[in-house]
């Protein structure tokens, strides 16, 4: 799984602040999707130990400053499953809610990945159903078939 950036403070994607996490690769291919940029694989940082070593400690220091860390790209889940699990286990020293975004429903994720995460933002982005005042848990989401799903409640 290769890293592309990262983007701190933000408010738009969970229900506080987030620390967002981007990785490259992308077979959706969404009609008029915001990130064509990401879809290529073969770019970016590989997530390696020295890699995760680095991140963590970068995000060590910014801590107190974010509630809930994302992993988003592209599509984390093009890359191989055990690589998402990786990056699951390295978060948990945070101790905080981890957010998955994601094109695919919740019966086409493996139960071991949904499991891992507190929420799942699922559901491939489609421009006939664009909606810019649409909310899901509290969240704006760009189409109205997206939504944002919680373990315990919705899996
Ligand atoms: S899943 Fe996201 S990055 Fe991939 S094609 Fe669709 S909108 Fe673009």
């Amino acid at each position: 799984m290769n890293y592309y950036g990262k983007r701190e403070g933000v408010l738009a994607s969970t229900n506080g602040i987030a620390f967002e996490i981007y990785v490259v690769g992308c077979e959706g291919y969404c009609k008029g999707c915001h990130s064509p940029h990401l879809w290529d694989k073969n770019q970016g940082v590989l997530m390696d130990e020295e890699f995760y070593n680095s991140l963590i400690s970068y995000m060590k220091e910014k801590e107190w400053q974010f509630d809930n860390i994302v992993l988003l790209g592209g599509e984390p889940l093009d890359n191989p499953k055990k690589k998402i699990l990786e990056f699951v286990e390295k978060m948990k020293i945070f101790n905080k809610p981890l957010w998955l975004y994601t094109h695919f429903e919740l019966n086409e994720i493996d139960e071991d990945i949904k499991q891992s995460f507190d929420y799942i933002k699922t559901g491939k982005y489609n421009e006939n159903l664009r909606n810019d005042n649409y909310i899901s848990r509290g969240v704006g989401l760009i189409s109205t078939n997206q939504k944002i799903n919680k373990r315990g409640e919705d899996y």
